[in-house]
C-alpha cells in the first residue's frame, strides 16, 4: 500500500492519465490493499455507478472480497429493488440500516441530524462487525465542490485505511467502465439522475456539478451525508 505513490497530485493524475492507466491503477491499489488487509477488505456499496464499478473492480482483484451496503427508510424503489438484486447475485454483500423511530420529516428540519442517524451510524456499525480495516469506496474527486481534497489513501480512523481506488477517474470514465464490462446499474439513471441518495433528498440536476441535485434547499444542498467527513471507527463502539 505504501509503496503506491498516494502523494502524487491528484489533479494532475485526474487529467494525465487515460482510461486504461486509471482502471489500471485502480486494480493495482485494490491488489495491494487487498495483499495487506486480507479479508479486513471491505467494498462500501452505495449502489451508485462508482460504487458498482469499484465492486466489479474488486471481483477482478478478488471473488472472495466482501462488502456492505448502508441503506435507509428512504431509499427509492428503484434503489430497494437494484440492492435485493445485488444482494441475490453477491451474498457476500451484507445490508446495514438503522430502523429506529426519528421525529417526522427530520430530513427537512436537520438533515444532517437525519444522516448520522441513518447512514453514519450503520456505517460504523458495518466497520464494527464486518472488522473493516480497510474500507474502499467509489469516491470520485471531479463528482462535486465537497470532494476535492480526497486523497487515494486516507488514515482518519485510527486502525481504519481509506482506499478510494476511482478518486482520479471522470464521470465519463466510470460510465466507459460500465458499459464495456456491461454492469447492470440502478435504472434511476435512464431517468436522468446523476448521483444518487434518499428520495427526499435528491433531485435531478444538470451542469457541472455532479451532486448538485442532493439535499437542494437546505444547507447541506451537493454537500456529504457524513460517512466520508465524520469518525467511522470509534474506540468505545458507541455509535453516534
Ligand atoms: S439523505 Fe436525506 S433522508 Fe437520507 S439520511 Fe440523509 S437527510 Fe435523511
Amino acid at each position: 500500500m505504501t509503496q503506491i505513490a498516494v502523494e502524487e497530485d491528484v489533479r494532475s493524475l485526474v487529467e494525465t492519465l487515460n482510461y486504461r492507466d486509471k482502471v489500471e491503477r485502480a486494480l493495482a491499489l485494490i491488489e495491494s490493499a487487498y495483499k495487506e488487509f486480507g479479508d479486513g477488505l471491505v467494498v462500501a456499496n452505495s449502489l451508485g455507478k462508482d460504487s458498482v464499478a469499484v465492486w466489479h473492480l474488486a471481483k477482478r482483484v478478488s471473488p472472495d472480497i466482501r462488502g456492505f451496503i448502508v441503506t435507509t427508510r428512504f431509499k427509492p424503489p428503484e434503489t430497494k429493488k437494484f440492492m435485493a438484486d445485488q444482494v441475490a447475485r453477491y451474498p457476500e454483500l451484507r445490508v446495514f440500516s438503522n430502523d429506529g423511530p426519528i421525529p417526522d420529516r427530520l430530513y427537512e428540519t436537520q438533515p444532517d441530524r437525519c444522516c448520522d442517524i441513518l447512514k453514519v451510524e450503520p456505517t460504523r456499525r458495518a466497520v464494527r462487525e464486518m472488522n473493516v480495516s480497510c474500507w474502499v469506496t467509489g469516491l470520485r474527486c471531479t463528482e462535486g465542490r465537497t470532494r476535492v481534497d480526497f486523497r487515494e489513501v486516507e488514515q482518519r480512523d485510527v486502525g481504519l485505511v481509506k482506499l478510494n481506488p476511482v478518486l482520479i477517474w471522470y464521470e465519463r470514465e466510470i460510465w466507459q467502465y460500465l458499459a464495456l464490462y456491461e454492469v447492470p446499474v440502478n435504472p434511476l439513471y435512464k431517468l436522468g439522475y446523476r448521483s444518487l441518495g434518499c428520495a427526499p433528498c435528491t433531485k435531478i440536476s444538470t451542469g457541472p456539478d455532479e451532486r448538485a441535485g442532493r439535499w437542494i434547499g437546505t444547507s447541506k444542498c451537493g454537500g456529504e451525508c457524513g460517512i466520508h467527513t465524520r469518525p467511522l471507527k470509534l474506540t468505545d463502539g458507541a455509535g453516534i
